[in-house]
Order: C-alpha cells, then sequence, then structure tokens
C-alpha cells in the first residue's frame, strides 16, 4: 500500500559519512544536519532528533514544538560539555508536526521545509538562518547566486552553542493533497527550486518523491549529505492519522495517481535526467555561453542550468556558427561543450589579429 509518508537520507558522493539525521514518527517529523566534522555532527544530529521525539507536544502547536526544539538545543549543549561528541559540534533542526491540513514547524539551521502544491508551486515554509540567506534578503545577492556563493553553507543560527537559542515557529494551513517536503542543504545545494518541484512533482508516490530526489542531488554532484522527508498532506488524515478512514481514500487516491503519473512522471523525470547529462553552446547578450542542460522548455520547465559564461564575442565567429549560436547548438556534455568554446575563443582571436590593426594613415604622414 502506498504510505503517506517516506524519509531518506543518503551519504551522498563526496562526504565519508553521513552527518544528517531525519525523524518520521507520524504526525512529528524532522531533519537534523549535524556541523563539527569527525563524527561529532553525527553525534549533535542524532541527540537533537531522540530528544524532540521524546520532548514533542501531542498537539501541532507551534510554541509547544518551539520549546521541544529548546530542549534538544539544551541537550546537545549537555552531551558537548559531558564529552559526548566534541565541544563545538552543532546542527540545525527543523520540525514539523502535522495535523490534517494543519503544520506546526519550528526551526533553527538551514534545512528547509517546503510545500509543493497541486498546481507544482513550490513553496518555501522555512527562512533559513544562514550568511546568504541575509543577503538575498538584503538585496545584495540573488537566490541563484546564493547557491554558488564560496559562504553559503555558513548558518547563523544552530542547536549546540547558545544556550539561549529560539526557534522560528510557524503554523501552516495547507491545501488538500500538497506534498510538505523537510530537507538537508545536501538537497537544496544541488538542486533549485524549480527542478524539486519538477522531481517531487512527477513522483507517483512519497517513497518514490524520496527516491527520485535523493537520486537528483547525486545526480547533479551529490556534494553533501542528502535527506528528504516526504508527507502527503489531507484533511482526512486529520481526525485519527494512524486509522483505516484516511488511509482507505488515500489508497483509493494513490491508485488513481499511480495510473495518471506512471506515464507523465516517468517522461518528465526521463527528460530531467536526460537534460542533466547534456550541454549546448548558446549566444546571451552577444557573448559565447555554455548551459548545461536542452535549449528550451519542457512542460513549460526549464531544463538548463549555466555552466561557464565567456567574453567570446559571436559577431567574431564564422556567419554560420552565429545563426547557429542564436537557436542554440547542442552537444554531448559539458566537456564536449567546453572544447568547443575554446575552439571558438582561438576562431575569434584570430579573427580580430586580421581585422586589426588598421592604421591610421595620418600617424603615417607623421612619421
Ligand atoms: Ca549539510
Amino acid at each position: 500500500m502506498t504510505k503517506a509518508h517516506a524519509g531518506l537520507t543518503n551519504t551522498g558522493r563526496i562526504r565519508p559519512i553521513n552527518e544528517d539525521a531525519i525523524l518520521v514518527a507520524p504526525p512529528l517529523y524532522a531533519v537534523a544536519d549535524g556541523l563539527g566534522g569527525h563524527q561529532a555532527g553525527e553525534v549533535a544530529s542524532r541527540i537533537a532528533v531522540e530528544t524532540l521525539h521524546r520532548q514533542a507536544p501531542r498537539r501541532a502547536d507551534p510554541k509547544a514544538l518551539g520549546r521541544a526544539v529548546r530542549a534538544a538545543n539544551a541537550a546537545v549543549i549537555e552531551a558537548a560539555e559531558s564529552g559526548r561528541g566534541r565541544a563545538g559540534m552543532g546542527t540545525t533542526l527543523t520540525a514539523v508536526m502535522v495535523e490534517g491540513l494543519r503544520i506546526a514547524l519550528a526551526h533553527v539551521g538551514d534545512s528547509r521545509a517546503y510545500l509543493l502544491h497541486g498546481d507544482g508551486v513550490l513553496e518555501r515554509i522555512s527562512q533559513d538562518h544562514s550568511m546568504v540567506a541575509d543577503m538575498v534578503r538584503q538585496g545584495t545577492l540573488s537566490e541563484e547566486e546564493s547557491r554558488y556563493h564560496p559562504n553559503r553553507s555558513v548558518i547563523t543560527r544552530a542547536l549546540g552553542s547558545d544556550p539561549n537559542m529560539h526557534a522560528d515557529v510557524a503554523e501552516v494551513t495547507a491545501d488538500e493533497g500538497d506534498r510538505l517536503l523537510i530537507c538537508s542543504d545536501g538537497l537544496t545545494a544541488m538542486l533549485a527550486d524549480d527542478e524539486i518541484a519538477m522531481v517531487l512533482g512527477s513522483a507517483p508516490d512519497a517513497d518514490a518523491g524520496a527516491r527520485a530526489l535523493v537520486d537528483a542531488a547525486n545526480a547533479a554532484g551529490g556534494h553533501d549529505n542528502i535527506s528528504v522527508v516526504i508527507v502527503e498532506l489531507s484533511s482526512a488524515a486529520a481526525a485519527d492519522p494512524a486509522r483505516a478512514g484516511g488511509l482507505r481514500r488515500w489508497a483509493a487516491r494513490g491508485a488513481f495517481v499511480l495510473l495518471a503519473a506512471g506515464i507523465v512522471a516517468g517522461g518528465a523525470y526521463g527528460a530531467y535526467r536526460y537534460a542533466r547529462e547534456r550541454a549546448y553552446v548558446v549566444a546571451e547578450e552577444g557573448r559565447v555561453a555554455l548551459y548545461r542542460g536542452v535549449p528550451g522548455e519542457f512542460a513549460g520547465v526549464r531544463l538548463s542550468w549555466p555552466a561557464e559564461e565567456t567574453t567570446i564575442p559571436v559577431d567574431a565567429l564564422p556567419a554560420v556558427t552565429q545563426t547557429r549560436l542564436v537557436r542554440g547548438i547542442r552537444v554531448e556534455d559539458v566537456e564536449t561543450g567546453r572544447a568547443l568554446l575554446v575552439q571558438y575563443r582561438e576562431q575569434a582571436e584570430e579573427a580580430s589579429r586580421t581585422a586589426s590593426p588598421v592604421r591610421d594613415p595620418g600617424e603615417r604622414r607623421t612619421r
């Protein structure tokens, strides 16, 4: 039977160990991203979710959930002082309690909570406590730039250091059929929000969604530990989240979704995976640029990601190349694209050498 919730945590492709921890204990869900290295982060994130689980309120009450997060903070500090883990270890914690369509949220750090609405719109319901998020709020950095900024992983609030730390809390009302996503930055650093929306929106159920997101983050590089928790939200689950009424209703809908999404989703995700491997070179504001992906749109979504900007002037290239560059020249992969850039750069330099230096006739006369 299709379950209405799923959680998955994965080491990724670069880090030696997984310092994230997740909690899937309906109606309570959480993601913690441990910091501190040398396995201390792993200790911190585990203590955080365990304490949260023990201290969580019975109802979806944001303030009470915030107090449970503070208790988790105290437990991490205490553990460091008593020699479990290390001094300086810390963790993020994003905790959600679900009651039908009502969500209580308490969080610290840059592990995010999102709602994916039925129309495909992904809404972020947490605000990162990070240096780059502050810069985006101040308008000195764009959202896209923040994903590549060297200080993107510097967080401004975490569990484990300040005994007076408080959590941001919120109450959110979801729509019928929304999907809740909680994730660590190992997902959001690898995938932009529209990519997350597409991958999650294409998945037939929570389990498949979790798997597809982790796979997509790894396909995009897997630079960090990746954690995702997904909950299918339904008012039918409000009365008694664990009993048959809600689940039966869900099962009927699940069967339908499986049928419909099997085709659409398979196509969309297939296209996504295909695009991720490909690349193209294109004219952009008179210069040649390299993108990962494919030119144009697929089902209203752009499947392209900037790979390299250049200063190569398009008008220095042969006319036929210029024409092709306007539409975008597809290549097998980014490496092939880079090789093409080298070739264009040489052509452009060659053209500028032969075109200049046209000597000023007046200059000659004065000699
Ligand atoms: Ca992380």
